[in-house]
């Protein structure tokens, strides 16, 4: 094996310029547009920046590339469908600067490691495939044509199928994850991780095993007409901005809204609507009734008291609060989940959640009360050792009020990249089911492979244990989105190649394998022509609607590609077009879309309903209450308290995102809602710990985490005094990843527990 390039694979340990200021108490106004307009005049001037806006997620236009929230089913608005980090994101994508041969020439991968993430993000657009030799220090180009085949040669070296891994991202369009799945299994295996791994998968497998679909029920128009909305870990006006106006509909409807949270989110609070010139006059809406700061990890213990405080009530007055005939219809295990709940103690519970008694009474009330119910979440939920037990305790509570199934109700998981959800729905999976195999085998007439392949922790350990030599990602920065950087990092260097179909510079092209190809690819924003003429692609929303996308920007080079004339061209590299006609998809993805619809259920007539401005819902048998599960029912689980502590003086560390941060790309320095300005090296620390930890204020700490006797460290972070729940403590990601210790995963789901990470601080 030759040796590795000295690369810095975490970021630097370097600070910034740390400036504290109270944190705001409204989101979105005024300030949301300023910034909006500073983040597009920086990057590709205004002009140009609001004539690309007008485009993004109107009808006619292109599909946002952030996150996956859903654009409404009528008229969208004349001044604008996006949010501040909507427009963020496509000046990123849209930025004048530019990485090309020159910028190659001068910066060797070892020099550009040393960066910041912000410092490498900020380098601009990929113009060219490049290439990194076997002991190279510099990337050179290298042609679509020689890039393709070194990738077939490298494939067909390859002693197994088994030893390559292909990863996609959540920006990938259903036509392009279509095609890549179809290519890794005609190669011959099922590793195909992907972002879904790290966020959701908790989620999806909690949600299929109680209602038979592992994605949300509601639409749009259930958030305005619920009675209750609960949003648990999650933070929409940072991750989600758009969210905010269906909770400001539900709020003008007359519904209430309890927020979850270790820390308060100031887009929970209020939120001004920029387009709304009353609401700037008179300062905007309060959408928070009801404030439950639960500890890291309190949330089933919360559930759960909201529940016994619940079922107390139902005694009293028995048919007042659970709905029995929806239960006695729809669900099975009753019986079994109210003995695991009757046996609860409500006192442990409230004391484990780390709430107030008499708040959770509040929230308790407003369950008892209403019945049209819908729970939102996002990773502060599924990152967790019982991240599928918190989404079937979720559904539990659902059950209890027969909130799902019904307007204004149901279960709610918020996606956070634009098409994770419809990547997976293209089969973007490690565990195909042999029905949509099958389609493949008698559509295309290959033969794909049944055992189940790496998810993105499996891959990395493959990778550290030398059983896979090649890594292709089809989007993303996977170094920066995965845990235990350092070990990921040196993972990777193990592979023979590894390859980025990428719009951006990030740092997953600087930790690489012995030789490393870089393909520049074409953002949504961009047109895209093909020989048979201008193409769109499609994609899936968080609440499973199918639409368009057509990018109306020029390339800025003739030398990128779409991601579906990539894999097409590495296919027909590796198989030639004999069997499946490679070169006639990428030509004209109508064909793409043919496909799909004979092999997927619920694309019927997919090219001429995609056209429909609107797009299509795709078939949800829980929002119809046919439950997707064997028998047909929504099943109850009983759930124990997890109580997971942490020894004497050690602390919970999450790790989270600012508010100039969208997943890996850093828009910016700054966290504008939480105040902290010009550094991302923070710890967020409730003030009572900093005391018992004899700290003040920007007080300079490393990070030890320990887990089953292994230590993992990330030094040199300011501590700041925040409104943090007590004993635990936030730090942004990527930089605190490293701490994240591989083997700690989600049971059932294999998600990295990024939100409850075992630390102690050093002083510095
Ligand atoms: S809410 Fe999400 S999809 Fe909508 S504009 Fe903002 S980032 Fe984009």
């Amino acid at each position: 094996m030759s040796e590795k390039r000295k690369v810095q694979i975490v970021p630097p340990e370097e600070f910034g310029e740390l400036k504290m200021v109270p944190p705001k108490d409204k989101a979105v106004g005024m300030p949301a547009v300023i910034s909006t307009m500073k983040h597009i005049s920086k990057e590709m001037g205004i002009w140009k920046g609001l004539k690309l806006l007008n485009k993004m997620n109107q009808k006619d236009g292109f599909d946002c590339p952030g996150c996956a929230w859903p654009d409404p089913d009528g008229k969208r608005s004349g001044l604008g469908e996006y949010c501040e980090n909507g427009a963020k994101a496509i000046a990123e994508e849209a930025t004048d600067r530019r990485v090309n041969p020159a910028f190659f020439e001068k910066y060797s991968v070892e020099e550009m490691s040393q960066w910041t993430d912000y410092k490498i993000g900020k380098s601009g657009r990929l113009t060219d495939p490049m290439y990194l030799a076997k002991g190279s220090s510099h990337y050179v180009p290298i042609s679509w044509e020689e890039a393709f085949q070194k990738i077939a040669d490298k494939l067909k070296s390859l002693d197994s199928p088994e030893e390559a891994v292909f990863y996609t991202s959540g920006r990938t369009s259903n036509e392009a994850a279509y095609l890549y799945q179809l290519m890794v299994r005609q190669f011959g295996t099922n590793n195909l991780p992907d972002c879904s791994n790290m966020c959701h998968e908790s989620s999806g497998s909690g949600l299929s095993q109680t209602v038979g679909i592992g994605k949300g029920s509601v639409t749009l128009d259930d958030l305005h007409e619920a009675e209750l909305i609960v949003v648990m870990g999650q933070n929409p006006g940072t991750n989600h901005p758009r969210m905010l106006s269906a909770l400001e509909k539900c709020k003008n409807n007359g519904g209430k809204i309890i927020s979850v949270n270790p820390v308060p989110e100031t887009g929970n609070n209020v939120f001004v609507d920029p387009q709304n010139p009353m609401a700037l006059l008179k300062g905007g809406t309060t959408l928070t009734d009801l404030f439950l700061q639960v500890r890291i990890n309190g949330d089933v213990a919360l559930l759960k008291a909201i529940m016994l405080l619940m079922l107390e009530a139902e005694e009293k007055a028995p048919g007042t609060v659970f709905d029995h005939d929806f239960i006695n219809e729809y669900t099975a295990g009753y019986d079994a989940f109210m003995a695991e709940l009757k046996q609860a103690n409500l006192q442990e519970a409230i004391e484990q959640s780390g709430v107030e008694e008499k708040q959770i009474r509040k929230a308790a009330d407003l369950f008892i009360q209403r019945k049209k119910i819908i729970i939102c979440w996002a990773m502060g939920l599924t990152q967790h050792e019982n991240g599928v037990d918190n989404i079937k305790e979720i559904v539990n509570i659902l059950l209890l009020k027969g909130s799902i199934g019904k307007k204004g109700a149901g279960t709610c998981p918020v996606r956070g990249h634009s098409n994770v959800q419809g990547d997976r729905t293209m089969g973007i999976w490690e565990k195909p089911k042999d029905g949509f195999l099958d389609n493949l085998d008698s559509h295309f007439g290959i033969k794909t492979p049944r055992h189940h392949g790496y998810d993105a922790v499996d891959s990395i350990k493959a990778c550290y244990e030398n059983k896979v030599k090649f890594f292709l990602c089809l989007g993303g920065n996977f170094i920066s989105a995965t845990p235990d950087s350092q070990l990921t990092g040196e993972a990777l260097q193990n592979c023979d190649m590894t390859v980025q179909v990428s719009t951006k510079l990030n740092r997953s092209h600087l930790v690489t394998g012995e030789e490393a190809i870089i393909l520049p690819c074409l953002a949504r924003s961009d047109k895209d022509n093909q020989k048979t003429g201008f193409q769109f692609v499609s994609v899936e929303n968080s609440m499973g609607i199918v639409h368009k996308s057509r990018g109306s920007l020029e390339p800025f080079s003739d030398k990128l590609k779409s991601e579906p004339a990539i894999i097409s061209g590495i296919a027909h590299a590796l198989f030639g077009s004999d069997l499946i006609n490679w070169a006639e998809m990428a030509d004209n993805y109508d064909t793409i879309r043919d496909h799909i619809e004979a092999t997927i259920s619920g694309f019927d007539n997919y090219n001429k309903r995609v056209r429909d401005p609107k797009g299509f819902y795709l078939p949800n048998g829980a929002r119809e209450r046919k439950f997707g599960t064997p028998d047909g029912k929504a099943h109850f689980t009983p759930i124990a308290l997890p109580n997971r502590q942490v020894k004497e003086g050690r602390l919970i560390m999450m790790t989270i995102r600012t508010h100039d941060q969208y997943n890996t790309t850093i828009y910016g320095m700054n966290d504008r809602y939480r105040g902290i300005m010009g550094e991302r090296r923070v710890v967020l620390m409730n003030k009572k710990d900093m005391k018992e930890h004899g700290l003040k204020n920007q007080d300079v700490v490393n990070l030890i985490s320990e887990f089953r006797g292994e230590e993992r460290r990330a030094n040199k972070f300011k501590v700041i005094s925040y409104d943090i729940a007590k004993g635990c403590i936030g730090t942004y990601f990527p930089e605190a990843n490293v701490l994240v210790p591989i083997d700690s995963v989600a049971k059932g789901s294999n998600t990295p527990v990024s939100k409850f990470v075992e630390v102690r601080l050093e002083k510095m």
